[in-house]
């Protein structure tokens, strides 16, 4: 049998193992709806070796002709839909219907034309290079704005086969792609085209799978480390991101201070008002300090009523502002009256770890509970005692700085 064939077989399953590979891919993260286009791209792949059989084995020559060129453009005119959409990306469907229109019009209008010839091979070889270059432009573009080194190389890879297909026309008249459609399997040029198209296939398919993968595993680690009530980072997310900003003021000697919140006779406002009144107080509360924090600043939900706020390049001073702002805005969130929160704040030290910097900010919250709560602890210096709502506890310690921590 000739090469070719076989070269066509394995094409062909290689191309349904994709599919198959992007179907289960789909099923398994239901995030991933973007890959559908190329378990759809990867069927239709799958038929153009098969047709190329059919046109070298059976009776119906023509039509099988025409399936193999039709499902090679789709599946190449899918991929670029599918680049676009795996990337958030408009569709490009003005560029797809225009190169579908020109690839149907010119591949009729070199029917029974002369093999081989070199203008021939062109028509038949331009919409797929247009394909691929539309490919690589929606790539480079993702490249631009996101970077991403699967992504660079999905555009690299694009332009090198915008390349291959403005080139095989010229190997196509070398070589000879057989003087019929029925004797292209036995020709040299098939083996060649099979062969590269098949690399193609593979390296393509292996670079999307990796992409689908990395961005499936990304979202299941963001969900992870989210809390869903509020949308805010949980504890997971809150020590990753701390130990970032942690080591990057260590690195650069920036100041780096933690607020943390509790807000004050929760269980009253659920016993008031029920519990999905306190939900919504939880919520509003996140939401308030997602206004009114800083944008670099990470703020999360430690768990039950507990907030804290991550705040780079600030002192105690520029922590104790941002919270008792938070503080005062607190009267009437969720339309709920009386809902207070006591805070405290801690900045970052030499030798402080995210446990250490936490212990004292939690500290000071539970000295801002006993000296009367709706407050924050400590004041630092230089700063005027914040006017305080709540009558504090008989006996309890003043509203006092305890140590002074600014740089
Ligand atoms: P304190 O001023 O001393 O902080 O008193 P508190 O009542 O706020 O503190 P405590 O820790 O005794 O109670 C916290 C309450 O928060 C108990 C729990 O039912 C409630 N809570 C924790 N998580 C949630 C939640 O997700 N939704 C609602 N609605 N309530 C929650
Ligand atoms: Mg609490
Ligand atoms: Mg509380």
């Amino acid at each position: 049998m000739d090469g070719a064939v076989y070269a066509l077989i394995v094409n062909a399953c290689a191309a349904l193992l994709f599919a198959v590979a992007f179907a289960v891919i789909r099923f398994s993260y239901h995030s991933q709806r973007a890959v559908e286009w190329f378990c759809v791209s990867y069927a239709l792949v799958m038929l153009a070796p098969l047709s190329e059989l059919g046109v070298r084995f059976s009776a119906w020559s023509p039509l099988f002709v025409a399936t193999s060129y039709a499902s090679l453009l789709l599946s190449t005119l899918a991929t670029p839909l599918g680049l676009a959409a795996m990337s958030g990306r408009a569709l490009p469907w003005r560029g797809a219907a225009l190169i579908l229109v020109c690839g149907a019009v010119l591949r009729a209008a070199i029917w029974g034309g002369h093999r081989n010839a070199l203008p021939y091979e062109m028509a038949f070889q331009a919409p797929f290079a247009a394909a691929s270059a539309l490919s690589a432009w929606v790539a480079i573009r993702t490249v631009r704005e996101r970077g991403g080194r699967l992504w660079t190389a999905v555009a690299i890879l694009f332009a090198v086969s915008t390349v291959y297909f403005l080139a095989k026309p010229v190997f196509a008249s070398t070589f000879g792609s057989g003087a019929s459609a029925r004797e292209y399997a036995s020709s040299k040029y098939a083996l060649f085209s099979q062969a590269t198209g098949g690399l193609l296939l593979i390296t393509v398919g292996l670079l999307i799978l990796l992409i689908a993968v990395e961005q499936a595993m990304g979202r299941t680690i963001l969900e992870s480390e989210t809390d869903p009530l509020t949308g805010v980072a949980n504890r997971r997310g809150f020590e990753r991101a701390a130990a970032r900003m942690i080591a990057h003021a260590g690195r650069t000697r920036e100041p780096l201070a933690l607020a943390m919140f509790d807000l004050d006779h929760f269980k009253r406002v659920n016993d008031t008002y029920g519990h999905a009144a306190g939900d919504a107080v939880i919520r509003a509360f996140a939401d308030l300090l997602l206004k009114m924090a800083p944008r670099s600043a990470t703020v999360a939900r430690l768990g039950g009523e507990e907030f804290v706020l991550l705040l780079d390049r600030t002192t105690l001073k520029g922590a104790w502002h941002v919270a008792t702002a938070i503080r005062k805005a607190l009267p009437g969130i969720a339309h709920l009256p009386n809902i207070t929160a006591s805070g405290g704040i801690a900045q970052l030290k030499p030798g402080d770890t995210l446990a250490t910097l936490l212990e004292r900010a939690d500290q000071r919250a539970y000295e801002a509970k006993f000296s009367g709560r709706d407050r924050i602890v400590p004041n630092p210096p230089g700063v005027v005692s914040a006017p305080v709502r709540a009558v504090p506890a008989e006996g309890a310690p003043k509203d006092e700085p305890k140590d002074a921590e600014t740089r």
